[in-house]
């Protein structure tokens, strides 16, 4: 079994760490490069596009992968420590061209929530040189893995906690000058409001919560925003763990809407939500349930679960 420059529909193959930078208290900015990123591409912006990367398990070894179909039961099919753990980030920037292709990831220290994983552990502990597994569009073929589409809005909402920063932040890159709206971006501390560029019409409101319940002050600062008192957040909902509602997926079953003109309030409105589960939910609630706002208008994703690691 061998990691290979694979016949595969997309990139799996081992990269290397080329340079780590400290953001701020909870950012690690990762940039990845390797041969294999030569066939990187996505045909149009790269938005929220997502990656996976495989990080070294307990042996310390890089994980192993078959170029075929079978790759990921095999991979699953491994001990432990040595398949290592397989996790889901957001490109945040694409650097360099050809073999000179770096992608640029920024990933979110939680070492202060009391609980921690082995994404957060292996980029408090990156260095230059350490290699991993990139799981990555490659050019010319379909990868699937944007959720950003907001079709003829014109009232843009980009909502999302710390995990989202990267994927709002790289939206917000690929917008053209005439996009209106507003952005909300909920993040640990004072420290981690980083740099964004977008269009003078899209708003970007950073949140720092400084201790506050994760989500509490992004709540208010949406239901204030569409324009409604706000209430105080319920914390009773039932929270999905694998929550990924949007116009064409539905984690919980619902029928999708598919095309068509939205109806009911804020006809112009496109949201993208994604943050920590619970809270997602939550909003998700007010907006559709509350507001009466179209399904056909929102993606709301569960970035991650308090509690709960990442299912590989
Ligand atoms: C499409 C998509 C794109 C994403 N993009 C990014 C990105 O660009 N950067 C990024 O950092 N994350 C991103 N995430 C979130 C990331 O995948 C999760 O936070 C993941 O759980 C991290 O893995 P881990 O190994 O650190 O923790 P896990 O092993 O999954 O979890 C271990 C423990 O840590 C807790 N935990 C996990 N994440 C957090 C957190 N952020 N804050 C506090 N506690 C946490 C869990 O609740 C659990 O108790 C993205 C997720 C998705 C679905």
């Amino acid at each position: 079994m061998t990691t290979t420059l694979s016949p595969l529909p997309m990139i799996l193959d081992e990269v290397e760490v080329v340079s780590v930078e400290r953001l701020s208290t909870s950012f690690v900015r990762v940039e990845l490069g390797g041969p294999a990123l030569a066939d990187f591409g996505i045909d149009g912006p790269v938005y929220d596009q997502r990656i996976k990367l495989v990080l070294p398990g307990d042996s310390g070894t890089v994980p192993l992968f078959v170029g075929d179909e079978s790759w990921y039961a095999t991979w699953l099919d491994q001990p432990a420590e040595e398949r290592g753990h397989m996790r889901t980030y957001t490109i945040r920037e694409v650097r360099g061209s050809g073999l000179d292709t770096r992608l640029v990831v920024d990933v979110v220290l939680h070492l202060a929530e009391g609980a921690t994983g082995p994404g957060s552990r292996w980029a408090a502990a990156a260095r230059p040189g350490d290699r991993l597994v990139l799981l990555a569009p490659r050019r010319g073929v379909p990868f699937g893995g944007i959720e950003f589409v907001p079709g003829p809005a014109r009232h843009l909402l980009l909502v999302g906690d710390e995990t989202a920063v990267p994927a709002i932040s790289s939206i917000l890159e690929c917008l053209p000058e005439g996009a209106r709206g507003a952005a909300y971006l909920e993040v640990p501390h004072a420290d981690d409001v980083l740099d964004v560029d977008g269009p003078l019409g899209v708003e970007v409101v950073w949140l720092p919560r400084e201790g506050a319940p994760v989500g509490e002050l992004l709540h208010a600062a949406v239901v204030s925003h569409l324009g409604v008192p706000a209430p105080v957040p319920a914390t009773d909902v039932e929270v999905d763990p694998d929550l990924w509602e949007t116009p064409t997926y539905s984690s919980s079953g619902e029928p999708l809407t598919g095309g068509g003109v939205a109806a009911g309030p804020h006809p112009d409105l496109y949201a993208w939500i994604a943050g920590e589960s619970g809270v997602v939910t939550r909003l998700r609630r007010h907006l559709v349930r509350d507001l009466g706002i179209d399904r056909r208008q929102v993606a709301f994703m569960g970035y991650w679960r308090r509690g709960v690691a990442m299912r590989s």
